[in-house]
């Protein structure tokens, strides 16, 4: 067994500035040392109230405990893949190529229609979440996910290739309240690279 106990931010593979102008450094760097971190810090104070209840033989509220360890921890798992799909403009190739992009040609038809799904389920989701390209796990098709919150309307055991967080904090210092204006910018810095990746690793 991993003897990693505790939860920890993963390190960017890229500045701060990096994601200009799509992101600003200030909406990446506040994004990531407090939104980020905060979820890692939720996440790992739970555990040691959890270890410290158990070690004790005293009680803790299962039902909310569990809720809000999920809600933490779906948040870090989720932005640890958002960090590592995205990536200056151009680097991971201007579109998906390769088995990921024969994947969703076949799926979608073409890639613009994939991006058009996409991005409507980014647009869409009702109050905070996310917009996150699957791997089925019985299909092996592509399947697009709204991840509502951090935690509900996840397809169990479903292997998440691409998210983009559509939680206000994520864009409102850059685009006010825009959304729409941001999973536009959004398509300029996916490192279609990494996500290609992630797929040849489950496939
Ligand atoms: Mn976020």
């Amino acid at each position: 067994m991993d003897e990693v106990k505790t939860f920890s931010l993963p390190k960017l593979a890229y500045g701060y500035a990096d994601l200009k102008p799509f992101i600003s450094e200030e909406q990446l760097k506040i994004h990531y040392e407090k939104h980020h971190q905060g979820y890692v810090n939720g996440a790992n104070n739970i555990l040691a109230k959890m270890d410290k209840a158990r070690a004790e033989g005293a009680d803790f509220d299962v039902k909310s405990t569990l809720k809000e360890l999920s809600w933490n921890i779906g948040g870090h798992v989720l932005h640890s893949l958002f960090w590592g799909n995205l990536g200056p403009k151009g680097k991971g190739g201007d579109k998906p190529g390769g088995k990921l992009g024969d994947w969703l040609v076949k799926e979608f038809g073409t890639l613009d229609r994939f991006r058009k799904e996409f991005t409507a389920a980014a647009n869409s989701v009702e109050g905070s979440g996310w917009a996150a390209l699957a791997l089925g796990a019985q299909t092996t098709r592509p399947y697009i996910m709204q991840i509502e919150k951090h935690n509900v309307n996840v397809m169990p055991t479903y292997t998440v290739l691409m998210v983009v967080d559509v939680f206000e904090h994520a864009y409102y210092i850059d685009y006010k309240n825009d959304r729409a204006k941001f999973v536009d910018a959004f398509w300029n810095i996916v490192n279609w690279d990494a996500v290609g990746k992630r797929l040849d690793a489950h496939t």
